[in-house]
């Protein structure tokens, strides 16, 4: 679709060239075909908390053009619509006088008279002041950030493109007061000092549009540390508003994951520099609020709360960055059609999310314990997380089909099916080909042939891969992709586990103080009081400290509470340390009873996976080919 719209731009082109008597072609500036794309964001002139950019173009011989700003950006499977930042459009001609345009939807703009038109201008505002509000805002880390103190520049929501001109290059030019600290990915091809030493110009340069997107930067107060990992080095950008985390601590967290990774990978081939930026989020008002990463090339956009204590931001951050680092095997090496061209703004979408996000976060939870950075106990809670989670979406929709239609209801709001049943695909037939070939080959074997086979400048045809990785696979494994990945039966994970000697079963596992899937007590609206249930098992900590289901909660550590003020306490528990000290007054039949000791460790009987006890040394075998034996 995209190389025919190609084909037909091209032809307008050609047509449109043909010149007209009385054209008044007023300038000797060469074709937007041969001058690279100048745009430029102005971080020292900050009006209204907007950035004013230029786009100067080459000259057009075609009557319209049209510039536009993404709608929707590559890894986010949603429409971001950047053109609703966008303020106080103007086109200029060459005399610099503005020209007529002609705004066509919320990111497009047609200039009629393309022939005198010179450049462009306009102010944008950023993505995160907005997220709070009920505005429709992009997928914060690949949302902007216009602060005194800190920019985001996901580039993609300040430099647009022209129709029919992605594959134009673009130079790059940021200035900003001198004393920021600054990182790109983007090779810099200058910098030159204003006259009073206030602000510095940084000249950067992408060779298509593709790399203006492709390569996020981050300006303002930032640590920056750099390390390598193998042959890679790792540059980190972090920024903590309030300075809570340093990014010493969290990179030690990225040596130790990265390095685990880079085993695990292999020789598959990898970049020399890998960026991670990491915006860690307050709770004001103009703060992001979507947490997560997004993937890129060469490096990823990491948003994450800052009041996260050390040991949780350590945890989710080897989750979330080396999901994103492990997108370097898909869709980054390995893609179809629909994402190697991709259309920013009317994209079509590759059935295959199970592959570029499935796939993806099971390599990264299955290399935390193939590298031995983690239990197999820990590793079996977490696919029985995912088992449960994705049987609260729709377990009966065919993967292929909310892939391809990703942005339209019913599929869109099952998106997030791709980290949970997503990575179970990919683990399922991950058994499968370590059952198949006698532990020789496996899911990452198997992504490591399609990536030597395609590779990053070589998309795969979207309606033909899944009968190719048949092909170079077993039966089994087609078959499994038709009834489970293509068809909309739901998988029996029983018949997977029984292969690696595993079953379902009862384990003892966390909870909270007061809450385990559900709340370990009941606010009751008839006398405001809170009870803990005597209808379900109370966890460990409750049992120790004496507490009894029925027992009314007065006090605790010194103030009343009831169902008018105990969503204040509730918060304030998940960050209870075990040596938290508690003391409780209950109410036990009409009596006060004073309950005191230490929260501990709240423990409570799960569902859960488990090691069959009567396994045949046979499943155990393909049990530890699979999670490995560090
Ligand atoms: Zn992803």
């Amino acid at each position: 679709m995209k190389k025919i719209l190609y084909g037909i731009l091209l032809l307008n082109f050609a047509y449109a060239c043909a010149p007209k008597t009385g054209d008044n072609l007023s300038n000797t500036e060469p074709s937007a075909t041969e001058k690279p794309i100048s745009s430029s964001l102005d971080l020292t002139n900050v009006n209204n908390d907007r950035i004013w950019v230029e786009i100067d173009p080459g000259s057009f011989s075609q009557d319209t053009v049209i510039f536009r700003l993404p709608r929707v950006v590559q890894g986010t499977y949603d429409v971001s619509d950047f053109g609703s930042f966008v303020d106080d459009f103007v086109a200029y001609d060459y005399s610099g006088a503005p020209i007529a345009y002609k705004k066509i939807d919320t990111n497009s703009w047609a200039i009629p008279n393309a022939r005198q038109f010179d450049k462009l201008g306009y102010y944008v505002n950023d993505t995160f002041d907005i997220e709070n509000t009920d505005a429709e805002t992009p997928f914060s880390p690949s949302g902007t950030n216009i602060d005194s103190t800190n920019y985001v520049l996901n580039l993609h929501g300040f430099i647009g493109y022209f129709d029919g001109m992605y594959e134009s290059d673009y130079s790059i030019d940021i200035t900003a007061p001198a004393d920021f600290k600054k990182s790109s990915a983007l090779s810099l091809i200058g910098t030159t000092t204003s006259e009073d030493g206030s602000s510095v110009t940084d000249t950067y340069y992408a060779d298509r549009y593709f790399e203006v997107t492709d390569n996020p930067m981050m300006y303002g107060n930032l640590e920056i540390v750099e390390f390598p990992v193998g042959d890679i080095n790792i540059v980190l950008s972090m920024y903590s508003p309030t300075g809570a985390h340093t990014a010493e601590q969290q990179k030690e967290t990225l040596e130790t994951m990265m390095d685990a990774q880079k085993r695990y990978l292999g020789d598959l081939n990898s970049t020399p520099r890998y960026d991670v930026f990491l915006y860690l989020a307050t709770r004001g008002e103009n703060e992001p609020t979507g947490m997560g990463a997004l993937e890129h090339h060469r490096s990823t956009v990491v948003v994450l709360p800052e009041f996260y204590p050390e040991e949780a931001l350590d945890e989710v951050m080897t989750d979330v960055v080396s999901h994103e680092f492990f997108h370097i095997v898909t869709p980054l090496s390995v893609h179809s059609e629909d994402v190697h061209y991709f259309d920013y703004d009317q994209p079509t979408f590759s059935k295959h999310l199970w592959m570029y996000e499935g796939v993806t976060e099971y390599f990264a939870s299955h290399f935390q314990v193939y590298e031995g950075i983690q239990s197999r106990q820990d590793f079996y809670d977490k696919i029985m997380e995912k088992i449960q989670t994705s049987l609260t979406l729709d377990d009966e929709m065919s993967f292929t089909e909310m892939s391809e239609n990703i942005l339209e209801e019913p599929y869109a709001s099952n998106y997030y099916n791709v980290y949970q049943k997503g990575a179970l695909i990919g683990m399922c037939i991950d058994i499968l080909m370590r059952e198949e070939s006698g532990g020789e080959r496996s899911m990452l074997s198997l992504m490591k042939e399609l990536s030597a086979k395609y590779g990053m400048d070589k998309p795969f045809v979207d309606n033909d891969i899944i009968e190719e990785i048949t092909e170079m696979t077993y039966p089994s494994v087609g078959e499994f992709l038709q009834t489970h990945v293509v068809g909309n039966t739901p998988i029996n994970y029983e018949d997977f586990l029984v292969k690696v000697g595993l079953e379902f079963g009862e384990r003892m596992g966390e909870s909270t103080f007061f809450h385990s899937g559900q709340a370990f007590y009941v606010a009751s609206t008839q006398d405001g009081n809170i009870y803990f249930r005597d209808d379900m098992d109370l966890n460990t900590s409750h049992i120790e400290l004496g507490i009894q289901g029925g027992d009314v909660i007065k006090s605790i550590n010194g103030t009343d509470y009831t169902i008018d003020n105990i969503n204040d306490l509730i918060p304030q528990t998940l960050q209870w340390a075990p040596e938290q000290e508690i003391e409780m007054v209950v109410i036990r039949d009409g009596e006060e009873v004073e309950i005191s000791g230490v929260v501990g460790t709240p423990m409570v009987k799960k569902p859960g996976i488990v090691e069959s006890e009567d396994a045949t040394d046979a499943q155990k075998q393909l049990r530890d080919q699979w999670l490995g034996t560090n």
